[in-house]
């Protein structure tokens, strides 16, 4: 076997002579229907030194509930933090929130890879779940692989949908091959199925009546020594002060604005619109804009109230990450570029004669409404 074999299987199939086979752990099929339930992970942020959870909590609740019209199982939301964390919770229960497990201990007060695999881990154990879902953040992305490494389980990152088959089986689509393709995979011989799932993917959905729901008390057992990284100092970037997720209104700009110079009126509309910059990965990769503000595949996804795509070709890379806009208006020279498809407006024609027009009207409307 050679040193960067991933053990991935594609080599079983092409062997001509039937030689080679791979030994996998596999639960037999009747422990499988042994798991049941789906958990999220109820991940916290400290907004302006307020504990809360983060939107994509709710995104996933929203999700689960759709998931489980067809499994009718029970769902239950993950909360691990530091002690006093109890307060927050009655949220979750209003978005279909059966049972909460909260693991409360002085150790989990900052995120850790160590403490909240380790605490984690031996909840899924415990409970047994079917699946367990994961916003793709940036802890989210640290602390999903490493419990699927632990329970030696598959993990598909990145899902653009949940749905569930008629065998009960978690699909979980996500783009492949570039973006090209979008595949539909299963995990049908581990539990629980885990995936990641982008904020901005899914939308919240709030139940009608308010819930009562169960909180579970989980004793956790955590030492300090078991922790090896310790956070001294949290710096925030300039450039990530600029949230495009949360942005209502995005002002997203492509290769057509033809220089880094010309941006400037972009912002201007932006301004005038009261809302936020944002760009393909074009302009990323020349120089002109930087990642952080990135829609896409490799960069964010996000769904603003209005998405205003100026010469942005809609390549596929491009639309996962913003086709779930509310209203999206397009901008473009070429009538057959693929933003149309996809825009609940189109404009055919220059940018540069378009924008001008705009921001003249708007400064007229402005101007008479005073
Ligand atoms: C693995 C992978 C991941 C990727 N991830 C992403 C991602 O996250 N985000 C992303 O955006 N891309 C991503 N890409 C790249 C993607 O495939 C496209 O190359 C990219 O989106 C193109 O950017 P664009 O639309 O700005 O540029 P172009 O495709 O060059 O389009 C420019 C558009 O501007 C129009 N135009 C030109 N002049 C004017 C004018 N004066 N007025 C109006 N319209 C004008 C043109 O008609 C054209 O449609 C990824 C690619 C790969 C392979």
């Amino acid at each position: 076997m050679l040193d960067n074999c991933t053990l991935c299987g594609s080599c079983i199939n092409v062997c001509r002579y039937n030689a080679l086979s791979i030994e996998r752990a596999m639960i037999p099929l009747e422990d499988l229907k042994k798991f049941e339930g789906i958990i999220i992970w109820g991940e916290l942020e400290n907004k302006s030194g307020q504990l809360q959870f983060k939107k994509v909590v709710y995104e996933l609740l929203g999700k689960a509930l759709e998931l489980n019209k067809e499994l009718n199982e029970q769902i239950s939301v993950a909360v691990l933090g530091p002690p006093g964390i109890s307060a927050l919770i009655d949220e979750l229960f209003y978005y279909g929130t059966d049972i909460v497990y909260l693991c409360e201990h002085e150790l989990l007060e900052d995120f850790s890879n160590d403490g909240y695999t380790t605490v984690f881990t031996s909840l899924i154990i415990d409970k047994k779940p079917s699946i367990v879902l994961y916003g793709a953040t940036i802890k989210g992305r640290e602390l999903a692989p490493r419990i699927a490494a632990r329970l030696n389980l598959g993990l598909t990152a990145d899902c653009t949908g949940l749905s569930i088959n008629k065998q009960k089986q978690l699909v979980q689509t996500r783009p492949a091959f570039g973006g090209n393709i979008m595949a539909s995979i299963l995990s049908p011989y581990t539990r629980p199925q885990m995936a990641t799932v982008r904020p901005n993917t899914f939308s919240k959905v709030k139940s009608k009546q308010s819930k009562k729901g169960i909180i579970e008390k989980i004793s956790v057992k955590l030492e300090k020594q078991s922790i090896r990284t310790k956070i001294i100092e949290e710096i925030s970037s300039k450039t990530e002060s600029i949230n495009i997720e949360d942005a209502d209104i995005l002002i997203s700009v492509g290769r057509g604005i033809g220089s880094k110079e010309n941006i400037k009126l972009v912002h201007e509309l932006a301004q005038e619109l009261k809302g936020t910059v944002s760009s393909s990965r074009a302009l990323v990769e020349l120089g002109w804009t930087k990642h952080p503000i990135q829609v896409g595949q490799s960069g964010k996804t996000i769904s603003p109230k209005l998405y205003i795509a100026l010469g942005i070709s809609g390549a596929i890379q491009h639309l996962v990450g913003m086709q779930t806009s509310d209203i999206i208006i397009a901008i473009n020279s070429d009538p057959e570029a693929p933003i149309f498809k996809v825009a609940d407006f189109g404009i055919i024609g220059d940018l540069f004669e378009i924008i001008p027009q705009f921001l003249k009207l708007c400064r007229k409307n402005k101007e008479s409404s005073l």
